[in-house]
């Protein structure tokens, strides 16, 4: 995963990010102060979206069946999605800019 700012190149690394999603996928490079955003790539959406579901699915399950092997599955399916991304960003995704520099909107 390339975390550079598209606009300077300086390392940017991963500490915004939970910033970013908040307001609306976009922030402010801390080093030239540019108006970046988050580039999701689809293979990021759908494994969010996959393991999401599952979770989901099996916390609804564990409810329903008042099944403690449920939650814990469910748990586990949570775990293994934490894990899932940033393998996912070490592997597939090694070259994948995290940041790309955002379209400005025209103003009404
Ligand atoms: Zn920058």
């Amino acid at each position: 995963m390339d975390y550079r700012c598209p606009v300077c190149g300086a390392n940017l690394g991963k500490r915004k990010i939970t910033q970013a999603v908040v307001v609306r996928m976009e922030m402010e490079c801390s080093h030239c102060q540019n108006r970046i955003r988050l580039n999701i790539h689809r293979a990021e959406e759908i494994v969010v979206l996959l393991i999401f579901g599952t979770v989901v699915a099996l916390a609804a399950f564990a409810y329903w069946f008042q099944s403690q092997s449920l939650v814990l599955t469910a748990l586990a399916a949570a775990m293994l999605g934490a894990l899932a991304l940033p393998l996912l960003e070490q592997t597939y995704l090694r070259t994948w800019p995290r940041y790309a520099p955002s379209v400005q909107r025209p103003d009404p």
